[in-house]
């Protein structure tokens, strides 16, 4: 079945979406956040209800967490989606999507990712962006490890999520 080409609706505002886990929200993220920034008015940060990977924080959290570090920031919209990205950016009238690119193990996944997409919404584009290179190796997975083996994450993520890294750990029921 031929997709009828995604149009740009033109807006005086230029918008993009930055989809992902969150799980949980690291500096390297809010790198990618700020970095778009530059180019786009506002951003939608849209947390992704049901990730691959089984999440150690709810949804709720993860939203609430993302909310908390950007509170007060017109640009900065948090929201969420079910199901498929390009259902959510069909709804959204929003083309463009922001993804961060670390190292040459990101890129499989991402570029697969950028084809499907395409393929399922013509139109669609992603921009890629690349953090500090003190954040190229920083993962919410391995924050998640280091906190779970008591060591300090402050460095890697916002005070807030390192105190609920913290509390999430220290209960043994809660992961
Ligand atoms: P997903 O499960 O969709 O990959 P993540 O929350 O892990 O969700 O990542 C969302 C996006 O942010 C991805 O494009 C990922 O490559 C990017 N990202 C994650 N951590 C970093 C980082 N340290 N530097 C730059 N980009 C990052």
């Amino acid at each position: 079945m031929v997709q009828q080409e995604y149009r740009y609706i033109k807006r005086k505002e230029r918008l993009a979406v930055y989809p992902g886990s969150f799980d949980p929200v690291t500096n390297g993220h809010i790198d990618i956040i700020e970095r778009s920034l530059k180019f786009i008015d506002k951003l939608i940060v849209s947390v992704a209800r049901h990730p691959a990977k089984k999440p150690l924080f709810a949804f709720k959290e993860r939203v609430e967490m993302l909310q908390s570090v950007f509170s007060g920031r017109q640009e900065i919209v948090v929201d969420f989606f079910d199901g498929l990205l390009v259902d959510y950016l069909k709804k959204k009238g929003v083309y463009l999507v922001i993804r961060g690119l670390r190292a040459v193990s990101d890129f499989d996944y991402e570029f697969q990712m950028v084809l499907t997409n395409r393929k399922l919404l013509p139109g669609i584009e992603t921009v890629f962006l690349t953090p500090k290179e003190e954040y190229l190796y920083l993962s919410s997975s391995a924050v998640k490890e280091i906190a779970k083996l008591n060591g300090p994450v402050e460095k890697f993520v916002p005070e807030i999520v390192a105190k609920k890294l913290k509390e999430k750990f220290s209960d043994p029921q809660d992961y």
